[in-house]
């Protein structure tokens, strides 16, 4: 009966902002003028509704910034490059017809920001988070003017004032608290206006701009639905919703209709990247469903992540590329021994290393971990100290959660297997390509 009574209080209170959807729009969704036209008629059947829209920077834009960091920490010239972007945002301007010139000079800025952010001095990590966080505030003032110019009442906001982060600089922790104070007056500007604003950005408490790591828009949509209450939020992609393996590598693949919100995050993890891994938590904490929706066909109904129980699940499998096995061998006719790993365990720690697998036998100890060259190498180094050690790269790592007999049986038998693990509901096989 009391928990009944709270749950009306608290019902009530949100009451107004029920109908808040919060939206994010991915790199493709936005790649071009077509993709933004498209955003624009999807955005048509909502304008009735309070809604916040998070947009991802154009296409591959955030990969050209990269390089541009790259080359400009190098002191190399990045014009070309620079060029490129300019060109790319400025044909979408042009295609979209918006020849406002309001537009294009806030573009020239951004542009102009890039150069001068890109040649500071300071932190490899701080310089990318001033450079490769434009290419949002790129596509949101694009996506803005266009909804702007074709009637749509909208406020362009910059996430940086709303999403605040903590250490480190393209890892930005959330500092909850703070968010959540600065994204309440949002609630106003929502009773008669649609925001659009940038995922994958925020600021620290001195104003610097941070990321929230490559991919995080889906966080960043999360983020503000958390603070505001929302009622959902939808993923706009390119697929029919979340499958049960990649289309791509597996014709058969089948679209959940729901999930879960404990399934779609332990995908997640396992490397299904049709989720941010960060976007779960704060949806299910606050109990608020997460919709994938496909972009070019609004008659498919999607997935629908939420507080649910389902009690057969089909298998679901996720190929995670590019992975390296890290033996390491006692060199002095020991067993491995809990010393040994937890020296192990530290070197991990030290690299900022996460693993994805690991296995013991009486004289080794290894790992299976995302193969990033410089870091990995850093690693093996380090562990050389007191291991002799073995390692194996390109690797493809296959995990089927909820396995049955026979996926469990086809991946255990797969050619080029050579580390195999299994509980009662997941199996996963390390291969060779
Ligand atoms: N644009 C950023 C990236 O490509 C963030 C995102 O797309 O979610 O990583
Ligand atoms: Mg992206």
């Amino acid at each position: 009966m009391l928990k009944q009574c709270k749950y009306t209080l608290q019902s009530f209170e949100i009451n107004n902002n029920q109908l808040m959807k919060v939206f994010k729009f991915g790199g493709a969704s936005v790649k071009d003028a077509k993709a933004i036209k498209n955003v624009g008629s999807i955005l048509r059947n909502y304008s009735n509704e309070e809604l916040l829209v998070v947009v991802s920077a154009m296409g591959t834009t955030t990969n050209s910034l990269e390089r541009i960091v790259d080359l400009a920490v190098e002191k190399k010239n990045f014009n070309n490059e620079l060029a490129d972007i300019t060109a790319y945002h400025r044909n979408a301007l042009k295609y979209l017809e918006l020849n406002a010139t309001a537009a294009q000079k806030l573009i020239d800025e951004v542009i102009h920001t890039i150069t001068i952010e890109a040649v500071k001095t300071g932190e490899y990590d701080q310089v990318y988070d001033q450079v490769v966080s434009q290419g949002e505030i790129l596509a949101s003032i694009i996506l803005n003017f266009y909804l702007k110019t074709n009637g749509f009442s909208v406020e362009w906001v910059d996430a940086r004032k709303f999403i605040f982060t903590h250490p480190p600089f393209r890892e930005g922790k959330v500092n909850w608290k703070k968010t959540e104070a600065a994204v309440q007056p949002l609630k106003n500007i929502l009773t008669n206006k649609m925001i659009i604003t940038q995922g994958f950005i925020g600021a620290t408490d001195d104003g610097m701009t941070t990321t929230l790591g490559r991919e995080g828009s889906d966080f960043s949509a999360a983020i503000f639905a958390a603070c505001l209450s929302a009622e959902s939020v939808t993923i706009w992609k390119d697929v029919p919703g979340v499958m049960s393996a990649d289309p791509k590598r597996l014709p058969d693949a089948i679209v959940f209709e729901e999930l879960p919100y404990q399934e779609a995050a332990e995908m997640t993890y396992y490397g299904a990247s049709v989720i941010h891994p960060k976007t779960i938590k704060p949806l299910a904490n606050a109990k608020i469903p997460l919709l994938v929706k496909n972009f070019d066909d609004l008659s498919l109904p999607g997935t629908r992540i939420h507080d649910c129980k389902i009690d057969h699940l089909p298998p679901l499998i996720v190929f995670k590329e590019n992975q390296c096995l890290i033996s390491c061998k006692v060199t002095d006719y020991t067993f491995v021994n809990e010393q040994q790993i937890g020296l192990i365990f530290q070197a991990l720690m030290n690299h900022d290393i996460r693993i994805n697998v690991m296995q013991n036998s009486a004289i080794s100890f290894s790992i299976c971990v995302d193969f990033r060259d410089s870091k990995i190498m850093k690693l093996v180094n380090s562990l050389s100290k007191n291991f002799e050690v073995y390692y194996n790269t390109g690797l493809t790592l296959i995990t089927i959660k909820n396995y049955d007999a026979t996926t469990f049986s086809e991946y255990r038998n797969r050619a080029g297997v050579i580390l195999e693990q299994s509980s009662r509901s997941t199996l996963q096989v390390l291969v060779k390509n």
